[in-house]
């Protein structure tokens, strides 16, 4: 586990910032939380976060005792916005912010820094899948500092995979240290408890399959990159330049269709689901319809309005994108001829 951090810590955070290891991507938001605002009071009983995300941000917000108040995302940017945040009504009874980054587009994290400061609130970012980004980010500038704290999932849907296993950024050493205490039953240096806390711990056997992933990280990297751009080129030859959102703009693991802005976006979202059964292509909405729509917040109507998250969750859709290793053109031109009977401007003929 130490040898894991040693060696993340460089990758993700440049000479500014350091990690802790967690047991999961969840563990990680749950004691970024903890740390960075403790859990929910009486005055501050709201987290603010967007609905467009999977549903992990809303639960770990929930075991710090926090009631999510769901906020609409930008359009462009799929996130929240924090120049639109400085003057929500709710700011002043939430305990904590958590951005998300979406499908791994990091959020400006100079932005919500100047946030967090200029407003008071607490500050947590999702990052989960955007280990590739966060990797970027250190490698162009070394020096930037992680003013608030990001959660980084390392689960095996991720880029850097280990199985289970999760990681807190951040350039704030007694902020790591209260996570640190978090994820080890609210332990700090002694076996007494003076904080909230709960087994969040990285297990040496996740750890040791994460230094074997760190092994083979800039390959990875690598291949990813040309996979993308193969996938990008043959989209472009099909037509489907327009529709087709991979890597770098969002991680790698994803690789998304987007339906476009159309009238009827349910409808034809499915008609791409029917169609890519029928041909044997898995598809997923990687978010749902929202996290506001899950049974478990069914009863809760701590929202705002959210058309865009509304218009997103009917747009988007996940085709399969392999492991840059495990993958074959083959496979991506399966997915992609059953989505180029799909094109816009064909079903506009069909009409
Ligand atoms: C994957 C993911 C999580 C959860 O990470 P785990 O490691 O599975 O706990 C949380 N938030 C987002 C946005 C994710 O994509």
């Amino acid at each position: 586990m130490w040898a894991f951090e040693r060696r993340a810590d460089p990758l993700f955070g440049g000479r500014a910032a350091h990690v802790v290891s967690a047991a999961s991507g969840t563990a990680a938001i749950t004691a970024a939380i903890l740390a960075v605002a403790g859990p929910a009071t009486a005055s501050a009983p709201l987290a603010l976060m967007p609905s467009h995300t999977f549903i992990a941000t809303a639960q770990a917000a929930g075991l710090c005792g926090y009631r999510p108040w769901f906020v609409d995302v930008d359009a462009t940017s799929w996130a929240l916005d924090p120049q639109r945040l400085r003057g929500h009504p709710r700011l002043d009874r939430a305990g904590v912010v958590v951005v998300v980054a979406p499908y791994g587009r990091l959020p400006d994290i100079e932005a919500w820094t100047a946030f967090a400061a200029e407003t008071g609130r607490a500050v947590v970012i999702d990052a989960a899948a955007s280990a590739e980004a966060l990797a970027r980010r250190a490698d162009a500038a070394p020096d930037a500092p992680v003013g608030v704290p990001v959660a980084i999932s390392l689960h095996a849907t991720k880029p850097l995979a280990c199985g289970e296993g999760g990681l807190v950024l951040w350039s704030d050493r007694d902020g790591l240290e209260r996570a640190a205490q978090a994820l080890n039953f609210g332990f700090l240096g002694s076996r007494s408890a003076r904080a909230s806390g709960f087994n969040g711990k990285m297990s040496e056997y996740h750890a040791a399959v994460g230094l074997a992933a760190l092994d083979g990280w800039a390959e990875r990297v690598a291949a990813a990159e040309r996979m993308h751009a193969r996938i990008a080129e043959a989209a472009r030859h099909r037509g489907l330049a327009g529709c087709l959102i991979g890597h770098p703009d969002i991680a790698s693991c994803y690789l998304l269709h987007d339906i476009g802005d159309v009238s009827d976006p349910a409808a034809r979202t499915r008609a791409l689901a029917e169609l890519l059964d029928g041909c044997g292509v898995e598809h997923r909405l990687w978010y749902g319809g929202g996290v506001h729509r899950e049974p478990v917040f069914a009863g809760s109507d701590e929202r705002d309005a959210l058309p865009v998250t509304e218009a997103l969750a009917a747009r988007l859709i996940g085709v399969p994108v392999h492991a840059p290793g495990a993958h074959s053109d083959a496979d991506a031109a399966r997915v992609l001829d059953a989505l180029e009977r799909m094109r816009p401007d064909r079903m506009e003929r069909m009409r």
